[in-house]
């Protein structure tokens, strides 16, 4: 398409103007359409392979047969936080819901940055944290990550890098752990630690997206930091372990000041009511989630070791998926197993151009991962 220049273009935003849009996992649909493929499986955007709760399902259909959707749900989300208050014995007035964490990480952003303002995160991070920062445009200070070659955390989060790169400038700090795309994660004392000394008038924002993942043991304590660092801010989704990805939910804990100002910016009606609902039920099947990391982990020790067998170096990773070097441009192997029907995320746009990352299925899924992309290596 050719570029045409407008004039009211100098006006957008330069951070506008410089980001890097997300690029989103492929859909189902349109790998079906493109390739006239009928079956198509996704192992891309690190969504639960079991779906939600059957509790969910069953409030959702209840909900859809009743046909109530002429009303504007509860803009307060009521319900849904009192359920979160108890579940984490924490204030309502602490809480912050949000149609998705993504949502979240941009009420932060509105409220904490904008030009002249900094934040700060890593190397190999989630590609919202750059774009949040970018659309205030405020800038992004990035903190060189551990090398490639390290011998336990290659790509992980360097907590002295943060501090060595910790300025009073720097509004936001940004730590996902476990972190994605790479699957790394920070320990429960390091990151204590650094938190301990991060300067009281900057934010952390500790993304806990993949915490249920952890293995037992490993996952911080982090609530309790919560009442003695004022300046944290921990977001949790309902997309990865409650299979609500498509449904549009998450939450943030924080001091009650930041709830305050994280609530100002918020769209009155952010949470649908179907999103509402299916949570507020979601977090009462703990079961299910159980079953949802049981399943990961055995899975994930499956494919890891499918992964050692083929010479393919995969990263360490506490989440619900691997990211694995090809050792070689990546692109040619993507495009093979996209032609065979499985769509899994490259690495391209998070400056890994040899890697792939591949979300843990069902056993049937990752069956025919492994299958497709032992055809393509061979090929
Ligand atoms: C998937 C993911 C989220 C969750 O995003 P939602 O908007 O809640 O779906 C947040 N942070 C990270 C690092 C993620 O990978």
């Amino acid at each position: 398409m050719t570029k045409i220049e407008q004039p009211f273009l100098k006006n957008a935003l330069a951070g506008v103007m410089a980001l890097e849009p997300y690029s989103p996992g492929m859909p189902i649909d349109e790998l079906q359409r493109r390739l006239g493929l009928s079956d198509v499986i996704k192992l891309a955007s690190n969504e639960n392979p079991l779906g939600p709760s059957p509790q969910v399902k069953a409030a959702l259909a209840e909900h859809a047969a009743s046909g109530n959707v002429s009303l504007y749900p509860d803009g307060g989300g009521f319900r849904l936080k009192k359920k979160i208050a108890e579940f984490h014995g924490i204030e309502a007035e602490r809480i912050t819901l949000g149609n998705g964490s993504n949502d979240l990480l941009e009420f932060i952003a509105r409220v904490f940055l904008g030009p002249g303002r900094k934040a700060l995160f890593s190397e190999y991070c989630f590609a919202v944290y750059p774009l949040a920062t970018l659309a205030q445009n405020a800038e992004a200070i990035v903190a060189k990550a551990l090398p490639s070659d390290h011998p336990t955390m290659p790509y992980g989060h360097d907590l002295d890098a943060f501090a060595a790169a910790l300025t009073p400038e720097v509004s936001v700090v940004m730590i996902a752990n476990p972190n994605n795309p790479t699957g790394t994660w920070v320990e429960a004392a390091p990151l204590e630690a650094f938190i301990a000394q991060v300067p009281a008038s900057t934010l952390i924002v500790l993304d806990e997206a993949y915490i249920e993942y952890f293995e037992p043991g490993l996952a911080p304590a982090s609530r309790a930091w919560l009442d003695r660092y004022p300046n944290l801010v921990i977001t949790r989704t309902f997309s990865k372990t409650y299979g609500l990805a498509g449904l549009r939910a998450g939450y943030a804990l924080s001091h009650p000041s930041v709830a305050d100002l994280l609530n100002r910016v918020r769209q009155p009606f952010n949470l649908n009511m179907l999103a509402l609902l299916a949570a507020e039920v979601a977090l009462g099947d703990q079961a299910h989630v159980a079953e949802a990391v049981e399943l990961n982990r055995s899975e994930m020790a499956r494919l890891k070791a499918e992964f050692d067998a083929l010479g393919l170096k995969t990263l360490p990773s506490q989440a619900n998926f691997l990211t694995f070097d090809l050792g070689r441009e990546a692109a040619p192997i993507h495009k093979g197993l996209l032609e065979r029907g499985v769509i899994v995320r490259p690495m391209a746009s998070y400056q890994m151009p040899t890697y792939l990352r591949v979300s843990i299925g069902t056993n049937a899924e990752n069956t025919r991962f492994l299958a497709a992309l032992k055809e393509v290596l061979a090929a």
